[in-house]
Order: structure tokens, then C-alpha cells, then sequence
């Protein structure tokens, strides 16, 4: 099936992401993010809440006044006030955020359908009047009745909305059902399409990249899969499958992955794990004798794509699986010439002291090792 293109990605962690429970990013952080998402080619930037107050209204006002080529957009309630704020700031796109469950809409709100509809068309309104570009945010759409959001996206669409963002807000959909959700809504309004997908089952990169696949032209991410509870879907991950899995190019500079992750990592005091998925620092590690040989005799028989393209680096890992070939490479990158030691014999000892150690050796470790006997335990 053909996706969409171009796709446009809108990362939120300046929004979604800093949202998360005790992040707080400073100005300075903000603009650095800002700044390095623009860098690589992201296309929208969710920068904030401008209703939140005048701090985060001043803040908005510097990364619009960075002139970045990425849109800045910004989080709004249903309410003439939030996008006034949102003016003030000046933003030219606002998302215009609804609830839209009728779980919602009755236990959170208490209020009706109609009343959404009412919100809608006045909020919108408002914000058509003063030239916004406007995404209307069905907050809980994933629990939605379907057709409610077909009527919600018709007013929107006779009001002059420019997208709708079909948000799981609590991460409970599978690929199949967001596949069959957004297909349904684009099936029947001729409206773009945006899908804001939660990791709360493990499942919001798959959920984003199923969304695109039915349709949607738009993508909402953060660095890292920063956000709410288990986060949203990470831009790294959507942008690498989208390349790899899915044959498309939506045009980012992947090679900086690495560092936008550090820098976010940091400034969200959320360090990145190790094996985090196309980002971590040892996710191009490889140990076990076959897997290292094949790596020895070709790259790409063990890795799915080239570890430069997100600015990472393969490396040999010596310890309880490894094998004589990894061994011996990782010897000769120390400087050692295996040919002059009992390789057989060092691979045993290795083996032995990284059971003991319950972990791989450190170079320093495997260095002492080939010339001495003794466990450096
Ligand atoms: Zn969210």
C-alpha cells in the first residue's frame, strides 16, 4: 500500500514530551532542541501551551522569533482564550485540542455531544478568523464513536480545519485497529489526517506507522519517546521505519539522531538506555561468536541498517559468548597481534571471568588477560 507522501512529521517534545511527569526543560534547552529539529528537517514543532501562562507564553515568543523553517504550532484547549494567548505569542498553526469520547465528554467533562460540536465551531471560527492553521485535536479519539468524529471532521472541514489529529490518548490501540480507525475516518472526509499515538502497551511506533499507512499525511513524535506515562512515539524510531520498513524518505537528516537524543536525554534528566531502539548507545553491539563473525564477513548479515545513519558506531563486545573470530578482531584493535598468543586458551579465560563478572569485559580487562592467567576478578 502507498503511503501518503510527503509525510510531515510534528514532534511534540517540546509539548507532549516536556508534559511528562517532573521534565522541565529551561529556555536555553528548548531552543537548542528547537533549533537541532529544524536542523534535520522536521517539518512542524509543537512548542507548548501558551495558556499555561506568561513564562511559557515569552518562551514561544523566542523560538518564534529563531525564524526556524520548521512551523511552530502550539497546544490549545477548545476556548477563544487559550488561542488568544496562542496569538499573542505569534504562532500562525495552533492545535485546537476537543475531547471526543463520549467516556470523556460525560465522566470528564459532563457535558454533551453537541456541546463538543458548539466548542468546535466557535473555537475554530475564532481561529480561521485570525489566520490560523488549524489542526483540530480529537483528544481520546481512539475510543471514539467513528462516526462522531466523521461529523466532528465535517464541521471541520466546512469551517475551513486544515487536519485532524486522531489522537489513542492512552495508548490502548493495536496497528490493526489504528489501521481500520484512521481508514475509516479518510475514507469518508476529505480532510488531511494526523495520528498522535501513546506507548503504553509498547505499540506507538507501530500505532503511528499504521496510521500513515491508512492515510494519515501527518505524524506526531518526540526524541526519545519522551511523554505522558510510557511516552509517545519516538521520532527516531517512526522516521528509521518508516526508511527501512516502509521504503519511504521522509526527508530527515538522520545522521544527528544520536545527538538529538543526547541533548534531550540530558535536558529531560531521562537518560537514554543503553539498548533503546535505534538510538542506544550499545544497540550496534555485537557478542555472540556468530553474530560477531558474520558482522567480521559482512555488516549487514546482523545489522538492519548502516549504525552511521543515526550516528552511531558498531562495536565488538569480548565476553561470555563470544566466539575466536571476535576475539582475534578485537586483539588486533588494541594492538595486539593474536598470532602471538594462545588465543584458545585467552577465549576460555575470557569466558570463564565474564561468567564470574556477569558481564563482557572491559579492554582493559581483556588487555590484562592476554598477558596474564589470572582472573582479573
Ligand atoms: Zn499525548
Amino acid at each position: 500500500m502507498e503511503l501518503n507522501s510527503p509525510i510531515v512529521i510534528d514532534d511534540t517534545t517540546l509539548r507532549d514530551g516536556e508534559q511528562t511527569a517532573g521534565v522541565v526543560f529551561s529556555l536555553d534547552e528548548k531552543i537548542r532542541i528547537a533549533r537541532l529539529l529544524d536542523e534535520i528537517g522536521v517539518g512542524e514543532i509543537e512548542c507548548g501551551i501558551p495558556a499555561m501562562g506568561r513564562d511559557e507564553q515569552l518562551s514561544i515568543r523566542r523560538l518564534v522569533d529563531l525564524g526556524l523553517k520548521a512551523r511552530l504550532i502550539t497546544w490549545n484547549r477548545a476556548v477563544v482564550a487559550d488561542i488568544e494567548a496562542s496569538l499573542a505569542t505569534g504562532v500562525k498553526a495552533v492545535d485546537i485540542s476537543l475531547s471526543v469520547s463520549d467516556i470523556h465528554i460525560e465522566k470528564k467533562l459532563g457535558k454533551s455531544r453537541s456541546w463538543v460540536k458548539e466548542q468546535l465551531k466557535v473555537a475554530l471560527g475564532f481561529a480561521k478568523q485570525h489566520d490560523l492553521y488549524v489542526s483540530i485535536g480529537g483528544e481520546d479519539a481512539s475510543r471514539a464513536d467513528l462516526d462522531f468524529l466523521v461529523e466532528l471532521m465535517d464541521i471541520a472541514r466546512a469551517e475551513g480545519g486544515d487536519r485532524f489529529r486522531f489522537c489513542d490518548t492512552l495508548g490502548i490501540l493495536d496497528p490493526f485497529a489504528t489501521y481500520d480507525k484512521v481508514t475509516y475516518l479518510a475514507d469518508r472526509v476529505a480532510l488531511d489526517l494526523e495520528v498522535h499515538t501513546h506507548n503504553d502497551l509498547g505499540m506507538a511506533t507501530a500505532n503511528a506507522i499504521a496510521g500513515l499507512r491508512a492515510g494519515a499525511r501527518f505524524v506526531n513524535t518526540t526524541v526519545n519517546g519522551l511523554g505522558e506515562r510510557a511516552g509517545n512515539a519516538a521520532l527516531e524510531e517512526v522516521v528509521m521505519a518508516l526508511k527501512h520498513a516502509c521504503a519511504v524518505d521522509p526527508g530527515i537528516d538522520t545522521h544527528r539522531f544520536v545527538e538529538l537524543s543526547r541533548l534531550v536525554g540530558q535536558a529531560s534528566c531521562r537518560p537514554v538506555p543503553e539498548w533503546k531502539a535505534v538510538v542506544g548507545e550499545k544497540v550496534f553491539s555485537h557478542e555472540s561468536g556468530l553474530h560477531t563473525d558474520g558482522v567480521l564477513k559482512f555488516p549487514g548479515n546482523y545489522e538492519g541498517f548502516d549504525p552511521a545513519e543515526v550516528g552511531l558506531a558498531n562495536h565488538l563486545v569480548v565476553g561470555k559468548h563470544s566466539g575466536s573470530h571476535g576475539l582475534k578482531q578485537r586483539l588486533k584493535d588494541l594492538g595486539l597481534d593474536p598470532e602471538q598468543l594462545d588465543t584458545s586458551r585467552l577465549l576460555e579465560k575470557v569466558r570463564n571471568c565474564s561468567q564470574h563478572l556477569k558481564r563482557a569485559l572491559t579492554d582493559d580487562e581483556l588487555l590484562q588477560l592476554g598477558g596474564d592467567a589470572s582472573c582479573v576478578a
